[in-house]
């Protein structure tokens, strides 16, 4: 007698299933073995296919950016600006098919959506003219200034070495060494540090661009993608429940939100500044630290992105997507902004070594345009060109590029080789705009939250002498909300409460 594998349902075209190969595949449910109670063969090829590629089933996650999830929609152009861009995307009338992916930035693939952290606004949208990327945050501006920080920054927010444990010491010793942090901690700690939702938050391009128009004048540009639904956050104690109850909590909001036809939009506006503004701007317009006060560059509206359909199938579609801010279209450029153009070289790299050589082939990655590059072959090659030549110039009709002089979406650049940091612009130091955000923007009862928020993380387990350099920190920034933090904090201790 053998034991039964009990009723199920059976497809009601008797179909069955297949091999990866496409031929019939023989049992989803029964190994190929020597009698029922006998071993196993290997050239049962069902079952060694299944386990062997489920062995396979993963590929590396973002390093930053781990967690995260999104969506498929539209942007519409809806204001003339083709005064400052020729990009067919921001054309008037134009609509253009897109995807967004949101995040948070240290938590691993299964950690909770409702840490206070930084979240990850990634945008593709497959252009007329090849994909455009937009790779930004929820917040306008960032921790550093120069890539040759960023792999030494994601490892302080992420665990340490010894014990695979979070640390809140670490995170404290990395930003208070480097206090042009100052103002991206202010905005991770205030009350925007804790999006309600990802619908309820804004998204930033934070690095400066270049736009440049039809008669090739040329303009810095950042970009600001308010959203419709407002902004919204929510209180420590409702993220902590929540990370214990839903870690999912943000990714469950999207896809329910779409499903019920409750499409999530954002407004984009830009600011522009004139091209010869920037050399003598009081701030240095490239600091990826620092914002332009919309005072000196008011918003100017462009259009409206609305997502609208939930991805069919995560891994392919989102897992697999790939957001590189190399992925640029005719009009736009990059600027001398240091980090952007560390992050250029490395998302795209990262997308390399993350899905494989060939990842721009994926359907969510493909261009809707035809492609000509002269990249070929490789792991897992699917597009080719046949026998068209692999080299250019070639005498058999395949075309090349062949600009010559200035580049279009180039700038003037002079000096001897130096290891150093921007030179500085007349305002710029590394905490009065963190120090406007604290005393000008937030109220009373957000300065109060963000005291608490920072006096409860400092309780969590930082020591000295990071400890001390955290309140000269928070001085910096503002006198009194230093010396608040720094009661705050031993207030705490003194209760014997601290936070994670
Ligand atoms: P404004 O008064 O013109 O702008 C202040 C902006 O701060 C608002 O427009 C809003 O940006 C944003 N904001 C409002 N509440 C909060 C909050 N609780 N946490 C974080 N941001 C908030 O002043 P300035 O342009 O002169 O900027 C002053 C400070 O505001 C800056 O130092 C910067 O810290 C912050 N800020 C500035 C932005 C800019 O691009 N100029 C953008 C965001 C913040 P939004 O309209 O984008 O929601």
């Amino acid at each position: 007698m053998t034991e039964t594998n009990g009723a199920l349902p059976t497809p009601s075209n008797g179909a069955g299933s297949t091999l990866d190969s496409g031929a019939p595949a023989a049992s989803d449910r029964n190994s190929l073995s020597i009698g029922s109670n006998g071993p196993l063969l290997l050239h049962d090829v069902r079952l060694v296919e299944t386990l062997a590629h489920f062995n396979r089933e993963r590929v590396p996650e973002r390093n930053p950016h781990a967690k995260g999830a999104g969506a498929f929609g539209v942007f519409e152009t809806t204001e003339d600006v083709s005064r400052y861009t020729k990009a067919a995307l921001f054309q008037k009338g134009a609509r253009t098919e897109m995807l967004a992916r949101f995040s948070t930035v240290a938590g691993e693939q299964g950690s909770p959506d409702t840490w206070r952290d930084v979240r990850g606004f990634a945008l593709k949208f497959y252009t007329s003219e090849g994909n455009y990327d937009i790779v930004g945050n929820n917040t306008p501006i960032f921790f550093l200034r120069d890539p040759m920080k960023f792999p030494h920054f994601i490892r302080s927010q992420k665990r340490m070495p010894g014990t695979g444990l979070r640390d809140n010491n670490m995170q404290w010793d990395f930003w208070t060494l480097n206090p042009e942090s100052a103002h991206q901690v202010t905005y991770l700690m205030g009350d925007r540090g804790l999006p309600k939702t990802w619908r309820h938050m804004n998204g930033y391009g934070s690095h400066t661009y270049m736009w440049i128009n039809a008669q090739g004048e040329k303009f810095w540009v950042k970009y600001h993608f308010k959203t419709d639904q407002g902004v919204q956050t929510m209180t420590d104690e409702e993220a902590e429940r929540l990370a214990g109850s839903d870690a999912d909590f943000h990714r469950r909001d999207l896809v329910e939100a779409i499903e019920r036809g409750e499409y999530p939009s954002w407004t984009l506006y830009v600011q522009v500044m004139p091209y010869e503004d920037a050399k003598t701007y009081r701030f240095n317009p490239f600091d990826l630290t620092k914002v332009w006060p919309h005072s000196d560059y008011p918003l100017i509206k462009v259009g409206k992105m609305t997502l609208n359909r939930n991805p069919e199938n995560f891994f392919a579609e989102i897992e697999q997507a790939a957001f590189a801010p190399s992925n640029l279209v005719p009009g736009i450029g990059v600027s001398p902004d240091k980090m952007l153009l560390g992050r250029v070289f490395a998302y795209a790299d990262a997308q390399r070594a993350r899905i494989g050589t060939n990842y721009l082939q994926l359907p969510v990655n493909k261009p809707k345009v035809k492609v000509n590059s002269y990249t070929f072959d490789g792991h897992m090659t699917y597009e080719h060109s046949g026998s068209a030549p692999v080299y250019a110039p070639n005498s058999y009709g395949r075309p090349w590029s062949d600009e010559t002089g200035p580049a279009e979406d180039g700038w003037e650049a002079d000096g001897e080789m130096v290891r150093s940091a921007y030179s500085l612009h007349a305002e710029d130091d590394d905490f009065s705009q963190a120090g406007t955000l604290v005393r000008e923007v937030f109220d009373d009862a957000q300065r109060e939250r963000l005291v608490q928020t920072v006096a409860n993380h400092l309780a969590g387990g930082v020591v000295e002498p990071v400890l001390s350099r955290a309140f000269q920190y928070w001085r910096n920034v503002d006198g009194a909300v230093g010396e608040r933090i720094e009661k705050a904090y031993y207030e705490i201790k003194a209760n014997g409460a601290s936070s994670r």
